[in-house]
């Protein structure tokens, strides 16, 4: 079900890539460096902003380019400053991309730490029982245009805030997590490309250490990552810590068992050298059982992880229940105690629906009852 689009991307190409293509439409290769000092450094939106370019070459550029795989639609402010924005791709499809403020002290909030969560995948096929994500399944993959287009909108939208930033030509995040709609192991080729031209000198020249890819469990696509030269970070949404509890909530469990699992994760530690993070939602009388947390802290002890605790988020028509706070806290301290360190996320964003997949699936439960969205603009 891939979608081929009238233009490809922009974002989608490389100095090579680009090249090969500028000679054959009658223009030097060269020309390939500045059009990316105007696309990541310089923000330009469109091929008429690049003036030092010669008119035809921004003609050809604008003719045979589209320049915004991704529209933003709208934004939803939390009260703790974490902001969601809705994209729109060229088919009409929505994807969400969060922008999460960690407040730094002395500084003012524009200046605070930010990190953007993406999305790569429309839906999901995994259908982990909890998101809202995997709901209606999986409608496509992302291109890398697609996933790198959405970087490019967070910067136009956040360089208004940190103008100082931007005139540097430096991306106006800190950190990137793969941790919105979809697995991103599963696009993982677009993934990596699209990873590639925000880490390249020539792109964003963002650090692979700072950005998180996070996955179900994919066994396979774990083992190719660990052999990957850049060192992206990895989490692993463990939810379960026995196959029994994790079989309940996330049908990959079956595939990829967690004998499978946790071996496939210590080596991907074992090569970077580097900590991992192990994802755990807790969900009340399904997996924030004591004996739970300690399953969880003998494998956590074993891959060398930080546990990050996500108390559930009420998705719509789903049965689950989030544990009370007592209960949170109960699981926290027993794997504190055990010698694990956890952090417990008060998670940002609660009071906009921020977890994986619901903005967009509250958007399109409202297109079916108001018609469909207006189509993308050409
Ligand atoms: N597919 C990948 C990445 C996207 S989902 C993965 O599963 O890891 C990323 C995270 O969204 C999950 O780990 C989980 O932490 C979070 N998530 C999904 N549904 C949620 C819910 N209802 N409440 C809280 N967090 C949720
Ligand atoms: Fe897909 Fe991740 Fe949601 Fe599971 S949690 S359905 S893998 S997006």
């Amino acid at each position: 079900m891939a979608f081929k689009p009238e233009k490809p991307s922009i974002h989608g190409e490389t100095p090579e890539t680009l090249g090969v293509r500028l000679v054959e439409g009658g223009h030097p290769r060269y020309r390939a460096a500045q059009v990316f000092e105007w696309i990541y450094p310089r923000r330009a939106e469109k091929a008429d902003k690049m003036t030092n370019l010669p008119a035809n070459l921004r003609a050809w550029l604008a003719e045979n380019y589209d320049f915004e795989a991704t529209e933003v639609l709208g934004r939803q402010t939390a009260l703790d400053v974490t902001q969601k924005l809705l994209q729109r791709l060229r088919d009409g499809s929505l994807i969400e991309t969060v922008i999460i403020r960690a407040p730094m002290e002395g500084v003012g909030q524009d200046k605070s730490r930010r990190t953007i969560c993406i999305s790569t995948q429309v839906g999901c096929a995994y259908g982990c029982k909890f998101c809202a994500s995997g709901l209606d399944g999986w409608k496509r993959d992302l291109s890398v245009g697609e996933i790198v287009s959405q970087l490019v909108q967070v910067c136009r939208i956040e360089d208004q805030a940190d103008p100082a930033r931007a005139a540097e030509g430096l991306a106006s995040f800190d950190n990137i997590v793969v941790m919105g709609m979809g697995e991103p192991l599963a696009n993982y080729d677009n993934l990596m490309a699209a990873l590639r031209i925000v880490n390249a000198a020539w792109g964003f020249g963002f650090g692979a250490r700072r950005v998180t890819i996070s996955t179900s469990g994919v066994v396979p696509k774990i083992l190719k990552l660990a052999e990957e030269p850049e060192g992206f970070r990895l989490a692993i949404s463990l939810h379960g810590a026995t196959n029994e509890v994790r079989e309940k909530i996330m049908p990959v469990n079956k595939k990829y068992p967690l004998e499978e699992l946790v071996p496939a994760a210590k080596a991907f530690a074992r090569k970077h050298g580097r900590m991992l993070t192990l994802e755990f939602i807790l969900i009340e009388d399904i997996n924030d059982m004591l004996e739970q947390a300690r399953k969880l802290a003998v494998i956590a002890r074993e891959l060398h992880a930080h546990v990050n605790l996500i108390p559930y988020n009420k998705v719509e028509g789903l049965p689950w229940v989030r544990p009370s706070l007592t209960r949170q806290d109960r699981f926290v301290k027993e794997l504190r105690a055990l010698g694990v360190t956890a952090t417990l996320r008060r998670e940002k964003g609660h009071d906009i629906d921020a977890a994986c997949g619901q903005l967009r699936l509250q958007k399109e439960k409202e297109a079916v009852r108001n018609g469909p969205p207006p189509p993308a603009a050409a």
